[in-house]
């Protein structure tokens, strides 16, 4: 009964109410406070933009229901349960809550045993290139992202999730920093929200890759392409094709692995799409 008169409730609601109810369902839906996660910190209102910082670093900062600015704070996975703090402009700090998380295990086995244990050749182009990408995750251009509920880069079923503890040949490696859709190669990936370009590569572990900068912070990256579409400096508009599914890399089939990136965190891509599984 209670349900059914939550259910008229909601109908009941006056359409003018719709655009600040669905910002402040953007906020709750956003908020999973959770190592690998994403903790939305209430800033309060006024004319001005406020600006937040984490672990030193710049935050994501977005108005909701037209009046609140939030924090959209990413949490990497290496972050303990427990109070953390944003530091605010002004010398004043927040503290939030971050809950635990369990994340499982998965057992993969390569042919390939140099995608296990690289030789020292190849451990320098490792290094190399994880250089460069991990610089283009701590890029924080001012730009407010077109749509923070991002639509999905490709439309096919998702398979390994985010975070899972990853054992190559029984070796345990970095857990899994993205999300996987499994759709066949060839497969148009298309830009979650408008972005820009900001670095195309092809590497030792993700193959073909793009990476777009959505705007403060929030940074998409697209592995194991067969074909890449665009070019660094490329303004994307929401939905622009990128570049097609692939197996390039270290990759046991075709398929897409997307990883978002906030505040230099890799974060959960699931929670962007409404698909967040506790
Ligand atoms: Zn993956």
């Amino acid at each position: 009964m209670r349900l059914l008169s939550a259910l008229l409730l909601c109908f009941a609601l006056p359409l003018g109410a719709l655009p600040a109810q669905a910002q402040d369902f953007l906020a709750r839906l956003l908020d999973k406070p959770v190592p690998g996660g994403v903790a939305v910190v209430d800033l309060g209102t006024g004319a001005q933009r406020p600006a937040a910082r984490y672990q030193g670093r710049p935050v994501l900062v977005a108005k909701t229901d037209g009046r609140r600015w939030i924090a959209v704070v990413g949490l990497p996975l290496t972050v303990k349960p427990g109070r953390e703090q944003l530091e605010l402009a002004d010398g004043r700090t927040l503290a939030f809550q971050v809950d635990g998380r369990d994340y499982q295990e998965q057992h993969i086995t390569l042919k390939n045993t140099e995608q296990v244990n690289p030789n020292p050749a190849n451990l320098k182009r490792i290094e190399r290139e994880l250089a460069v990408q991990t610089t283009a995750y701590q890029q924080f251009s001012p730009r407010q992202p077109s749509n923070l509920l991002f639509d999905k880069p490709v439309s096919g079923p998702l398979s390994s999730p985010f975070g899972l503890r990853r054992f190559f040949n029984g070796e345990e490696r970095n857990p899994h920093s993205g999300l996987d859709f499994a759709v066949p190669a060839g497969t148009p990936v298309k830009a979650p929200a408008a972005g820009r370009v900001i670095l195309v590569g092809d590497y030792f572990f993700n193959g073909r890759t793009v990476f777009v900068d959505h705007g403060q912070g929030l940074i998409s990256m697209f592995c194991h392409l067969s074909q890449i579409g665009v070019k660094v400096g490329d303004e994307l508009a929401r939905g622009a094709v990128l570049g097609k599914v692939g197996a390039t890399g270290r990759a046991t089939g075709p398929h897409l692995h997307w990883n978002v990136s906030l505040n230099d965190a890799r974060v959960d891509p699931s929670i962007f799409i409404g698909a967040f599984k506790p």
